[in-house]
């Protein structure tokens, strides 16, 4: 997946978190306004992810490749990314970027890991370190919702796929 690279306009912070955790570089930050959306995307070969419809025209006009995602909520925002992107979606940590900063992961020694709490450390045997801003991630309780959320996710964009022959690729 990682050939994908994105740019989420600033209404989407959250959406941003969640597509870096697919292990998509994505490039989010309150303070790029519609203009540094642009030349950023221009710049680096991003892809632009927005509900903004001047957005939409204006990086159609520059030739740049452009996503539009509904306002709603998550599901059929990341439900219609994948869909253009004809991937099916799959969460591998070892390919997360973090939903912080957008650096890569990397699996860090129980040793070196500091100021998680005791119980964690005593539970967990498996954490990764951000190699950008260095938070530490383990599989928490949240990891049950991020599963639910992708199999939802997945059963959505098969059944999507069956109308048009299953042109959906791991
Ligand atoms: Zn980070």
């Amino acid at each position: 997946m990682s050939e994908h690279k994105f740019i989420v306009d600033c209404m989407h912070g959250k959406l941003a978190r969640k597509m870096r955790l697919y292990g998509f570089d994505t490039l989010y930050d309150v303070k790029f306004d519609d203009s540094k959306v642009i030349e950023i995307a221009k710049l680096e070969g991003r892809t632009v992810i927005t509900s903004d419809e001047a957005l939409i025209e204006r990086a159609k006009s520059e030739k740049l490749q452009v996503i539009w995602v509904p306002l709603d909520n998550e599901l059929p925002r990341m439900i219609k990314i994948f869909e253009t992107l004809k991937i099916l979606p799959k969460i591998d940590p070892k390919r997360s970027r973090c939903p912080n900063c957008n650096s890569p992961l990397a699996i860090v020694k129980k040793k070196d890991v500091k100021d998680v709490p005791e119980n964690v450390l005593k539970r967990k045997r498996v954490f990764y370190k951000c190699t950008g801003c260095g938070k530490i991630y383990w599989y928490g309780s949240h990891w049950k919702k991020i599963r639910e959320f992708e199999k939802t996710l997945k059963r959505m964009l098969r059944e999507l796929g069956e109308g048009r022959k299953n042109e959906f690729k791991r």
